[in-house]
């Protein structure tokens, strides 16, 4: 690949541009040297410390300007030196519970407990998303992951232990390294796999009391109004939701459908205002939760799912959901009127706006995280989308010219040049992915130096 021209990109880009590149260079930049010193002072008895750290060489600090180290200066201190004082200040504080971890926190732990490698780390991470243990927000874990850890932790430690996964992990590594015989690593870990799952085969009993209990917690949406029963979400293997009673099937015919875009949290907290049935939270990557009734004939859940005015037959149009889970918009006149509208399938959408001027169908924002607002009038068919669209295409054709043209002159530039120049071209841009992949296992273990040197060393 050729070189950047820092000044050709956006402003933004050019500064995520820098930033990768100053980043890039100060994991292979020289180490930061620095000085500390420790000052330990007796106040009549009492023993006090004071630490001070300067930095002698900036080294990779120069190239990475976004952090630097902070600075206090301690004198320098002769044995039995008497130091004046200034202040003395009694101070109450609370201890404050630490922090939950971030992506980026929570993959250096397992680096530090050797757990995983580079590229399995954010696998393991994803997992922990799909399969709900954790929450998007805060890394939180859910009723279901504290769970599944409780039942371990009581009915096969072993698993739970860092050790287990660490010894596969470095065992792993002296196969690759020749040192140790892949069968002896292969069995060893096979009977740790044994001794792990007769303990989980022993208890299997206990461990689904814990994890059904921890389930029915976590998908308990609230009690059922006609009823009295535990109205609970549940998931079909195709991943269609509803929420249903616990006595239906038995003595209660209740169940609710779901809308199958967003995350869907209970809410048992907050009953429909106007209904008394339960509410629930979807939640859009980057958006607020909205709460909304699932009780249809609710006119809470009618206010989250109306969607302006049928052009055909002047009745409401609604937001729905086909049997395969794609959102659509259709028309309670249905069966006698079969109005329909596709919908945008992915993100949040704004719906409470002024209809089409052109077709009076429904317009939406769809607000997905990462992407601009996407605001269109919902009837493909609509000329303002046929102009839009084409005003689209239009512009891209342009564009496409554009660079067409101007690689033209390019080439008949270089071609004016002379064989020299252009043999001189080819050289860079040949030589740079070749460096680039060079670079990376440099950079690795650069990394993990440099990153040290935060907390300079003398
Ligand atoms: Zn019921
Ligand atoms: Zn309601
Ligand atoms: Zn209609
Ligand atoms: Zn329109």
């Amino acid at each position: 690949t050729a070189a950047i021209d820092p000044k050709k990109l956006k402003p933004d880009a050019a500064r995520i541009y820098e930033l990768v590149v100053r980043r890039f260079l100060a994991t292979v930049g020289p180490d930061a040297i620095g000085l500390k010193r420790t000052g330990k002072i007796d106040v009549r008895g009492e023993k006090f410390d004071a630490h001070g750290q300067t930095i002698t060489d900036p080294g990779w600090y120069r190239i990475y300007p976004y952090y630097q180290p902070e600075e206090t200066v301690v004198p320098v201190l002769v044995v039995g030196e008497k130091v004046g004082l200034d202040e003395i200040k009694l101070q109450q504080e609370e201890t404050k519970p630490p922090r939950r971890y971030t992506q980026g926190t929570l993959i250096q732990e397992m680096e530090r407990l050797g757990l995983g490698t580079k590229s399995t780390r954010h696998d393991v991470l994803q997992k922990l998303f799909d399969r709900h243990y954790i929450n998007q927000r805060g890394l939180e874990p859910t009723t279901t992951g504290i769970a599944v850890t409780e039942a371990l932790k009581a009915y096969a430690p072993l698993v739970t232990r860092p050790e287990m996964t660490h010894q596969l992990e470095e065992d792993m590594q002296l196969v690759a390294e020749s040192k140790k015989p892949k069968a002896e690593v292969l069995s060893e870990s096979r009977e740790m796999l044994r001794e792990a799952y007769m303990l989980l085969a022993a208890n299997t009993e206990g461990v689904r009391g814990t994890l059904t209990g921890a389930l029915d917690r976590q998908h308990f949406v609230g009690p059922c109004i006609k009823c009295g029963g535990a109205l609970r979400i549940q998931r079909s293997p195709r991943g269609t939701r509803w929420v249903q009673c616990s006595n239906n099937p038995g003595n209660c015919t209740a169940s609710y459908a779901l809308p199958s875009a967003g995350f869907i949290e209970p809410a048992p907290d907050f009953l429909c205002g106007v209904c008394k049935v339960p509410r629930v939270k979807i939640v859009f990557r980057g958006q607020r939760p909205d709460l909304y009734c699932i009780n249809p004939e609710c006119t809470e859940h009618d206010k989250a799912f109306r969607i302006g005015v049928c052009p055909t037959c002047s009745k409401p149009l609604e937001i729905r959901y086909s049997f395969l889970g794609k959102r659509f918009v259709g028309c309670t006149g249905y069966p006698d009127c079969r109005t329909t509208y596709p919908l945008p399938q992915r993100g949040k959408l704004e719906k409470d706006q002024p209809p089409c001027p052109v077709c009076h169908a429904p317009v939406v924002t769809a607000i997905e995280a990462g992407r601009p607002p996407w605001t269109l009038c919902v009837n493909p068919n609509c000329p303002s989308r046929a102009e839009a669209e084409k005003a689209k295409k239009e512009k891209a054709e342009a564009r496409a010219e554009a660079k067409a043209v101007a690689a033209k002159a390019k080439k008949s530039a270089a071609r004016a040049k002379g064989k020299s120049a252009a043999k001189k071209g080819s050289k860079r841009t040949g030589s740079a992915p070749a460096s680039g992949r060079a670079a990376v296992p440099r950079r690795r273990k650069a990394a993990a130096s440099t990153e040290s040197a935060a907390r300079p060393r003398r």
